[in-house]
C-alpha cells in the first residue's frame, strides 16, 4: 500500500515525477543510455538544465526582470555562506526565527558583522518577530520564509530598501507571493521541488560584485552564472527530477492552483487540531505554517495508540522534531489533500475512542 506521506524532507514528489524520473534512468529520450550515465554536455541533458532554469523564473514570475537561476550543490547550508561570501561586506541583518536561521547567521560571522534584527528565541521559535526595526546601514537582510522544524512561516514580508535575501527551502513554489520584492532566493530541493543534492539560486544579477573580497569560483555566483550553472559537473538526477516537478506544476496551473489545493490542506489539518481537545497548536496561530504543522497531544498516554492508529491508517513520517516534539505533519506541494483527510479521521476516531 502507497503510505501517505508526511516527512518533513527529504519528502513526497508528484507520482507521476517519479515514475518519469525512474524511466530515464532506465532509457533517457530513446537515446538507449540513462540519464545518469550521459555527459552533462550532451545536447540532451542541457536542454534539462535550460528548461529547470526558465522554468524557475517563468513560475515565480521572474522572467525579463533581472534575475538568474542556478542549480548548485551543496545544499542550503551551502547557500548560508556563500549568500555572505558574495553580499557581506561589513554588516548583515538577519532575522532569527529557528534553527536554519541560526545557523545561517552563524555561517554569516565569519565573514563580518551580523546583527540579530529580531528574534523569537525566548518562546522557542513559536513565532515570528513582528515591529523589528531595520537599519539602513545593511549589505542585506536575511530572512527564512518558512521555518520547517517549528512550524512557522512569514506571512508579511518587511517594507525594506535593504537588499532582501530569503531562505525559502521549505515553502517555495507553495504560495503566490510578489517574488520580485526579493534579491536571492535560496531553496534545498528537496522540499519541495525534488531529491536531495541540488540547491535552487535565484538571485538578481545587479547585487552581484559589491564585495571587495575574492571569491573562490566554485562559490562565486557570477562564475555560476557565466558558465549557465554548469561551471562544474551539475546534480544531473537531481536537477532533472526538479525540471519534471516544475513541469507538473505548471502543468496544474502554477503557483495559483498549488497554493488553492495548500489552504485547503491547512485548514483541514488546523481546524481539527484547533477543535480536538485532545491535541494542541504549537505555532501561535497567526504565523502557522501551511506546509508544515506541529502539534502536540494534550495526554502523553493516549501516544501508543495515536501512533498505533497512525501507523495502521498507512501515515508516515509525522514524529515531530527533536527540538518541538510531538508531532509535525508536512504538507509539501505533491502530498493529496486525500491525505490529509486520513490523518484527520484519525485524530478525530481517537477522540471518540478516548
Ligand atoms: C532543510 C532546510 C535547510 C537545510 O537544507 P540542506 O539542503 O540540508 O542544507 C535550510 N533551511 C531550511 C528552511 C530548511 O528547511
Amino acid at each position: 500500500m502507497k503510505k501517505h506521506n508526511f516527512s518533513a524532507g527529504p519528502c513526497i514528489l508528484p507520482q507521476e515525477v517519479i515514475i518519469k524520473a525512474s524511466e530515464a534512468v532506465m532509457d533517457f529520450n530513446g537515446l538507449g543510455l540513462s540519464l545518469i550515465e550521459i555527459s552533462h554536455r550532451s545536447k540532451d541533458f542541457v536542454a534539462v538544465m535550460d528548461k529547470a532554469r526558465s522554468l524557475a523564473l517563468e513560475l515565480l514570475d521572474l522572467e525579463g526582470k533581472g534575475y538568474q537561476a542556478l542549480f548548485l550543490q551543496g545544499g542550503a547550508s551551502m547557500e548560508f555562506l556563500m549568500v555572505a561570501y558574495n553580499l557581506l561586506e561589513k554588516k548583515a541583518g538577519y532575522l532569527n526565527t529557528g534553527t536554519w536561521a541560526d545557523k545561517a547567521l552563524k555561517e554569516a560571522k565569519i565573514f563580518g558583522e551580523v546583527i540579530e534584527v529580531g528574534s523569537s528565541k525566548d518562546e522557542n521559535f513559536s513565532y515570528i518577530p513582528k515591529g523589528y526595526s531595520i537599519p539602513n546601514d545593511l549589505d542585506y537582510l536575511h530572512l527564512t520564509s518558512n521555518n520547517t522544524i517549528f512550524g512557522t512561516q512569514i506571512k508579511k514580508f518587511p517594507k525594506t530598501e535593504a537588499t532582501l535575501v530569503c531562505d525559502m527551502s521549505s515553502d517555495i513554489f507553495s504560495r503566490q507571493l510578489d517574488f520580485s520584492q526579493f534579491d536571492l532566493i535560496y531553496a534545498g530541493a528537496q522540499k519541495n521541488m525534488g531529491p536531495a543534492g541540488t540547491t535552487l539560486v535565484v538571485v538578481k544579477e545587479e547585487i552581484l560584485g559589491r564585495v571587495s573580497r575574492k571569491i573562490p569560483s566554485m562559490l562565486d555566483y557570477k562564475v555560476h552564472i557565466e558558465k549557465e550553472s554548469m561551471f562544474n559537473t551539475p546534480a544531473v538526477f537531481p536537477v532533472y527530477v526538479s525540471m519534471l516537478t516544475l513541469e507538473w506544476l505548471q502543468k496544474l496551473g502554477g503557483i495559483a492552483a498549488i497554493e488553492e489545493i495548500n489552504e485547503k490542506k491547512a485548514q483541514l489539518l488546523y481546524s481539527e487540531i484547533d477543535l480536538n481537545p485532545l491535541f494542541k497548536g504549537y505555532a501561535h496561530k497567526e504565523d502557522r505554517s501551511n506546509m508544515n504543522a506541529t502539534f502536540t497531544l494534550a495526554e502523553e498516554k493516549l501516544k501508543d495508540i495515536f501512533e498505533g492508529m497512525c501507523k495502521e491508517a498507512g501515515i508516515s513520517g509525522i514524529n515531530g522534531h527533536r527540538s518541538v516534539g510531538g508531532y509535525r505533519a508536512s504538507m509539501y506541494n505533491a502530498l493529496p489533500l486525500e491525505s490529509v483527510g486520513t490523518l484527520v479521521d484519525v485524530m478525530s476516531e481517537l477522540e471518540r475512542k478516548a
